[in-house]
């Protein structure tokens, strides 16, 4: 079953990484624009504003690193010949879970 499960995984770790670059360069644009203007005061709502969409960026750039580092473990496991096996309970987790959740380690039930 691997090279399927294999190139599904990889291209969904190329496009997280894709994002990762865009949102870092927003991330960038945004950090250099704070920097140039006055309006990194928090009291000044041009500030805020800035202060907000760079947290939102940092909390996205976290999600995605997450998301890759999920990736490449699955990948791990494919070529371990463990993916698609339920860390907690040892069975294999159905195909309709992994095709929603490629880097699934656990069943719905046993995440929890
Ligand atoms: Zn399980």
């Amino acid at each position: 079953m691997s090279t399927s499960v294999e190139a599904a995984l990889v291209e969904r770790r190329a496009a997280a990484l894709d994002l990762l670059a865009a949102l870092e360069r927003e991330h960038a644009a945004v950090v250099s624009a704070s920097e140039d203007s006055n309006a990194d005061d928090e009291h000044d709502p041009e500030g805020a504003t800035i202060a907000f969409e760079r947290a939102q960026l940092d909390s996205s750039i976290a999600d995605l690193r997450a998301q890759v580092d999920q990736l490449d473990a699955a990948l791990e496991r494919v070529a371990a010949g463990t993916y698609g096996i339920c860390e907690v309970c040892g069975l294999p987790i159905p195909p309709e879970r992994l095709a929603v959740r490629p880097a699934a380690r656990t069943h719905v039930a046993c995440a929890g």
